[in-house]
């Protein structure tokens, strides 16, 4: 697919557009989930950021005006938890001066969203992405490495609908952990009329023990999945969409498979991140991210300088960690997923 870009929004080295940026508003979570801030290294001896050097809510603003001038029509917030920072309901109602943002999202573990959902949907969040790996109560506890039960995180997502929010599940599956959970999950949402995703479990950071071995590849899932249920493709909705779609023959639910390891997509990757710190990492995988809100300080930019330092930056973009995975393999240490959000 070749995707429409007006003059004035920037294409990268591989004739990329930008069209979606994720920001991570925190790098703390209320969850040690393994294959992300494994506890033993998110300890008490871990530094976090501190609050002052989190990007503040005003400059954020900014910079979110100068990507939806680039083309960004579509805003994830994620994290770490997204829903620790102070101020996010008042950040999401001051998105709504850019119409030009057609999607605004959040990724969460849900465990607040029995009393934040509600509010939420009120300050303009348009939909969640809710992570639930088992509903098995043990594998669950283990995986986020702090006991929790599933029960709280269903609660969440009941609330979320309730409130009125668009609601998706995110799956990270891993061999030997909670394989045995694709099916009693994807029976859970079918019945629920909830979009799951299935998540390969991926290289991302330092410090989540990958081993491609407890990969399970998005064709395996299908397979699986495919000696219980009638299922059909989904053509893609839009360029740049990530998870390969299906649906459920007999009542059309939908599914996807996010195949970063086994078939990556980097060719149609539109995303750029932005961390707590504002740091801008055009890839998942980057090493180091450029100093926006450091560049935005000392050289006391306005929005048109804004907007075209980012246009550059964006133009200069080459990634395609994914595609190049196995030459890449001892390369410089990778930011960590909690850092920029998945
Ligand atoms: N705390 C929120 C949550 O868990 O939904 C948002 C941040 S989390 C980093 C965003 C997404 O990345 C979650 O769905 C999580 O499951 C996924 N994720 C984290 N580490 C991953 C890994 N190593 N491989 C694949 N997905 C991962
Ligand atoms: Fe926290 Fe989300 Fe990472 Fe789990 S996946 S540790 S909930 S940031
Ligand atoms: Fe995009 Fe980098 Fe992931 Fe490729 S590896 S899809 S360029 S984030």
């Amino acid at each position: 697919m070749t995707p429409p870009t007006p003059d004035s929004q920037p294409l990268d080295l591989l004739a990329r557009p930008v069209r979606d940026l994720r920001i991570s508003l925190t790098d703390r979570c209320n969850l040690r989930c393994t294959y992300c801030m494994p506890a033993e290294v998110f300890d008490h001896n871990h530094v976090f950021l501190r609050k002052d050097q989190l990007l503040r809510l005003p400059e954020l603003d900014r910079i979110i005006g100068a990507f939806v001038r680039c083309g960004v029509g579509k805003l994830r917030v994620t994290g770490g938890e997204p829903l620790l920072r102070r101020g996010v309901r008042k950040f999401l109602h001051g998105l709504r001066r850019f119409p030009d943002l057609q999607d605004i999202a959040m990724t969460t573990n849900g465990l607040l969203l029995p009393e934040l959902a509600a509010g939420l949907a009120e300050a303009g969040l348009h939909r969640v992405t809710v992570s639930l790996d088992a509903l098995d109560p043990g594998i669950f506890g283990a995986m986020n490495g702090r006991g929790h039960q599933p029960g709280r995180v269903l609660e969440g997502i009941a609330a979320a609908r309730a409130a009125g929010l668009g609601v998706k599940i995110n799956m990270v599956v891993q061999r030997g952990v909670n394989d045995g959970e694709i099916l009693p999950i994807a029976r859970h949402c079918k019945r629920e009329g909830l979009v799951l995703r299935f998540i390969e479990f991926m290289d991302v950071g330092n410090s989540n023990h990958w081993d491609p071995a407890m990969v399970v590849p998005g064709r395996e899932i299908l397979e699986r999945l495919a000696r219980e249920f009638a299922l059909e493709p989904v053509s893609p909705a839009q360029y740049g969409e990530v998870a390969a779609r299906y649906r459920y023959r007999d009542d059309g639910c939908e599914f996807g498979l996010i195949t970063s390891i086994s078939a990556p997509f980097c060719r149609d990757c539109t995303r750029a991140r932005l961390s707590a710190d504002g740091r801008l990492f055009t890839c998942l995988f980057a090493s180091e991210g450029f100093d926006l809100v450091g560049a935005m300080r000392a050289d006391n930019l306005d929005n048109e300088e804004l907007y075209r330092l980012v246009a550059g930056l964006w133009s200069r973009r080459a990634d395609r960690y994914s595609e190049i995975r196995a030459g890449a393999a001892g390369g410089a240490p990778k930011v960590e997923m909690s850092f920029i959000g998945g």
